[in-house]
């Protein structure tokens, strides 16, 4: 007798052509699987609703072999201003992801995880500091997105901005990441714009370089808090395997191959990264690049006591990249009274 558990297959894990295969398997012709592909990500409907809109002995055999695998709400919290709202979303096997949403005036952004912790340890990140615990599945890393969007519909409003921002490095689990991206963008489904798409990296240099080989038409933002390799590396440990010299030449490969602007960030640090020295420093690396810099006054974190930028340091550091030509904004810090910000997602403290 085999004890192997057939568990079911979940269909958000699954790209069109993949829920073509299967229902081809099973019998079925792609105008079903059209229905399903449309009832999923159109009308964004829940599994066993989903499969109610098919013919009964098909809606049957997804009943029996497959799910659309949502994620429960374990509980949010809402930003004193009323315009963040952060979600703690449960996962089968038991963990638990953080997911934000953003109302940025009729331009809602939504923040997206891409692994339980993170194994990259940057030394001022909640989500760094709790270690890794796995990668999400590209089914994970959709619902997230299914489930910002139902909120939005039932105020009548729509998602406009995906930012890959959340728990996680993506590019450290770039299969799952880019299979969820595809089923975002596909035209048939949410359709989400890929300029409205962001994503954000410690600097897997690897991934940079895959990125710009498969032309991935989505927006590459890069950490880099450092403009040389020491001072990134205290902050940045994956800044030992992937030096500045080696991230910057795949950032000019990407910019220059794709001819699209590159992101950088810099989370500002008191004392740490923000003298006009380290202004200088940035803005002859990036020379040349064309590049912009998000700039983010440091977000609180249990494991480290560093404090943010004063908003005149701030301003100093813009005026010393722009003497670089470098275009700069300072993030809007949002949701810093429920430790929705950058950097501050992680699930080891209970939410109230
Ligand atoms: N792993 C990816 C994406 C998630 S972090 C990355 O590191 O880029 C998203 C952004 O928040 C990154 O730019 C990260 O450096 C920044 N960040 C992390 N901790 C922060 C903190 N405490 N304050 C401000 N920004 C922070
Ligand atoms: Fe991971 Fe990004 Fe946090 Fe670094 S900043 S620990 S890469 S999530």
């Amino acid at each position: 007798m085999s004890n192997v558990i057939v568990r079911p297959v979940n269909l958000y894990d699954l790209s069109r052509t993949a829920l073509r295969d299967l229902l081809h398997g099973w019998g079925y012709s792609d105008y079903y699987a059209g229905l399903i592909w449309s009832a999923l990500y159109r009308e964004l409907a829940e599994g066993t609703e989903a499969f109610a809109t098919v013919r009964p002995d098909l809606g049957d055999k997804l009943t029996s072999e497959a799910v659309a695998g949502s994620l429960p709400v374990r509980s949010y919290i809402d930003s004193a201003d009323g315009n963040t709202r952060k979600y703690l979303l449960g996962l089968e096997d038991g963990q638990a992801i953080e997911t934000v949403l953003m109302y940025f005036r009729g331009r809602a952004t939504a923040c997206v995880s891409t692994q339980v912790g993170c194994a990259m340890g940057c030394v001022f990140c909640a989500t760094g500091q709790m270690g890794f615990r796995r990668h999400l599945t590209p089914g994970e890393i959709v619902a997230q997105v299914i489930h910002v969007m139902r909120v939005l519909r039932e105020r009548g409003e729509t998602l406009r901005n995906i930012v890959l921002m959340g728990m996680g490095e993506p590019l450290h689990n770039y299969d799952a990441t880019m299979a969820a991206l595809e089923t975002l963008m596909d035209h048939r489904g949410m359709a989400i714009a890929p300029r409205f798409i962001t994503l954000s990296t410690v600097g897997v240099v690897p991934g940079i370089k895959r990125l710009t080989q498969e032309k991935r038409p989505i927006r590459l933002a890069v950490s880099l808090h450092g403009a040389t390799d020491e001072d990134r590396s205290r902050l940045v440990p994956p800044a030992r395997r992937w030096p500045l010299a080696e991230l910057i030449a795949a950032c000019r490969e990407y910019t220059e191959t794709l001819g699209r602007r590159i992101f950088f960030e810099w989370a500002l640090i008191d004392g740490e990264n923000d003298g006009p020295e380290q202004a200088h420093a940035l803005g002859r690396l990036l020379r040349g690049l064309d590049a912009h810099v998000n700039l983010i006054p440091l977000n609180p974190t249990i494991g480290f006591d560093g404090q943010p930028t004063e908003p005149a340091a701030v301003k100093a550091f813009q005026v010393v990249l722009a003497e670089y030509g470098l275009p700069s904004t300072v993030r809007q810090r949002r949701g810093i009274d429920v430790a929705a910000g950058c950097g501050q997602l992680a699930t080891m403290t209970p939410i109230p």
